[in-house]
């Protein structure tokens, strides 16, 4: 008898079968099972899934042992992934239920502060941030192969409970698409992983579009008297838009209120002024009308006089004359 036995064939409807009774079990504890199912063949299509695939095959580290997992993710052997800061747990489906986990190292905060001054007025919105609407500038910036988002082989380590565990097993690689696929539907988890706040890269860029727009070039922060003088209004700290004592922006939630409100308040004040230089036209108008109308009245008035006062003196002449004829007779 040979003192190593292979383990019996399972088929794979049948460790499907196991590994899905095991999540069902998992989901009754309160495990929040997470599972990641790839529609056809593409793993990842949007800027930060294709962007963390591409970036990771592009380490030779990786590059020949992270297509074993391509087909793992395809079929939906990874049963559960989840991201949190600096960790990613997975469990995949093999010759049975395995736990993967990859630990990441949390993004430098010089390598952060790179990355914000960069893109700094660069991007529009968050909604553009995460559905990766950005310029070739900003992509560039947040996609550099050692300065950008993504981690370096060297800031990663993994780890899997299967027997055949080698520096990166199929399961990892698996694991490591799955993620790909994952920022697909949740950009945001990427910021998450890297632990980061991806608020600040749209401070920044609120930030400067204001300084931008007072002409003081690149003065990053604004107190809030500046704000309130360029909009010419007074910024309610009760109202969400709280602007620190220190004069430093808060988070981009109560960033963005005092930026359109005083907008907004911007807005009135234009209109407002609109309107005001609009009565007052109509008022010089009306002046004008009446000073023409009394002219024309006056005129109509002097002229009647006139008429009136030369046919009062026609009036007295003939009856003058009329006297002195009568008298004559
Ligand atoms: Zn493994």
């Amino acid at each position: 008898m040979a003192y190593f036995q292979w383990a019996p064939y399972v088929p794979v409807a049948v460790r499907r079968r196991r590994a899905m009774k095991k999540m069902e079990a998992l989901r009754k504890k309160g495990v929040d099972i997470q599972p990641v199912e790839i529609e056809g063949r593409t793993i990842a299509r949007t800027f930060w899934g294709k962007g963390w695939c591409d970036h990771l095959e592009g380490f030779s580290d990786f590059s020949n042992r992270l297509p074993r997992g391509r087909t793992y993710v395809r079929n939906g052997s990874v049963c559960h992934l989840a991201i949190g800061r600096g960790k990613i747990e997975a469990k995949v489906n093999g010759s049975a239920l395995y736990n993967v986990t990859v630990q990441i190292k949390t993004l430098p905060a010089k390598r952060w502060n790179a990355v914000k001054q960069r893109c700094s007025g660069a991007i529009g919105s968050l909604l553009e941030l995460l559905e990766g609407r950005l310029s070739d500038h900003v992509m560039d910036v947040v996609a550099h192969r050692k300065e950008g988002l993504f981690p370096l082989p060297g800031e990663m380590s993994f780890r899997c409970s299967c027997p055949d565990w080698a520096v990166m097993c199929k399961h990892v690689a698996a694991v490591l698409y799955g993620v790909g696929n994952r920022f697909d539907h949740r950009p945001e988890l990427l910021f998450e992983l890297r632990g980061v706040n991806h608020d600040e890269l749209i401070q920044t860029d609120a930030e400067a579009a204001v300084s931008a727009a007072t002409g003081r070039g690149k003065a990053k922060r604004l107190a809030s008297d500046d704000l309130a003088d360029v909009f010419g209004i007074d910024l309610d700290a009760g109202n969400g838009a709280a602007v620190q004592a220190n004069g430093n922006l808060t988070r981009r939630k109560a960033t963005k209120k005092p930026l359109k409100t005083a907008k907004k308040a911007a807005k009135k004040t234009a209109k407002k002024t609109s309107q005001q230089a609009a009565v007052r036209k109509t008022k010089s108008t009306t002046n004008a009308k009446v000073v023409k109308q009394t002219k024309a009245a006056k005129k109509v008035k002097a002229v009647k006089k006139t008429k009136a006062a030369k046919k009062t003196k026609a009036v007295k002449k003939t009856k003058a004359v009329k006297k002195k004829r009568s008298g004559r007779s």
